[in-house]
């Protein structure tokens, strides 16, 4: 929208990566930038600050960076969602389908206890697929999800209607 032309004025759009034909949108752009990230972790936490966040999740690897950031802002704690074999705990697994090939995420199982409110961050949001394994594993421990908070969304791909169609609150900053 709008309101955050200036966050999407800082993210680069790389072409034909990782593959020719595919328009990359880069954060890492937005994220090297001090006014931008600060005005990104606050806007991104912004609708979840009386909903009681316990903990925010953040889905490897981008989501480890503004998660933990929305994590502080909010006082909530920060869990990370992983790929397969990086975490030294006892585990839930999914697999989910990329756009070429397969991926498996892990999450701690004792990470969330039964009930505890938590909000699932990532930089970027498409078919969704990604985001549906992580609320697979939150709601396999019985995490109360509040819902998914995201820079940035491709919505010709379908993710937020994805993720809205399970439930999910899903906040997006920059199409
Ligand atoms: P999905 O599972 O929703 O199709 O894809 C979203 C996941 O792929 C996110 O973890 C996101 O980081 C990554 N991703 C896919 N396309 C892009 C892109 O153009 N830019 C960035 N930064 N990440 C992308």
């Amino acid at each position: 929208s709008d309101q955050n032309e200036d966050l999407r004025a800082l993210i680069r759009t790389i072409p034909d990566f990782p593959k020719p034909g595919i328009m990359f949108r880069d954060v890492t752009s937005l994220l090297a930038d001090a006014a931008g990230l600060r005005a990104t972790v606050a806007r991104m936490a912004a609708p979840w600050e009386d909903k009681g966040i316990d903990k925010v999740i953040g889905l490897e690897a981008r989501g480890f960076i503004l998660g933990g950031a929305v994590a502080y802002h909010l006082g909530a704690g920060f869990v990370p969602v992983r790929k397969a074999g990086k975490l030294p705990g006892k585990v839930v697994t999914q697999d989910y389908a990329l756009e070429y090939g397969s991926a498996t995420f892990e999450l701690h199982e004792d990470s969330i206890a039964p009930g505890e409110t938590v909000l699932i961050v990532d930089d970027l949001l498409a078919t969704g697929g990604t985001a549906e394994a992580g609320i697979t594993l939150l709601e396999r421990l019985g995490a109360c999800i509040a819902g998914c908070s995201f820079v940035v969304d491709l919505p010709d791909l379908g993710g937020a209607a994805r993720l809205r169609a399970l439930g999910m609150d899903v906040h997006t900053l920059v199409a």
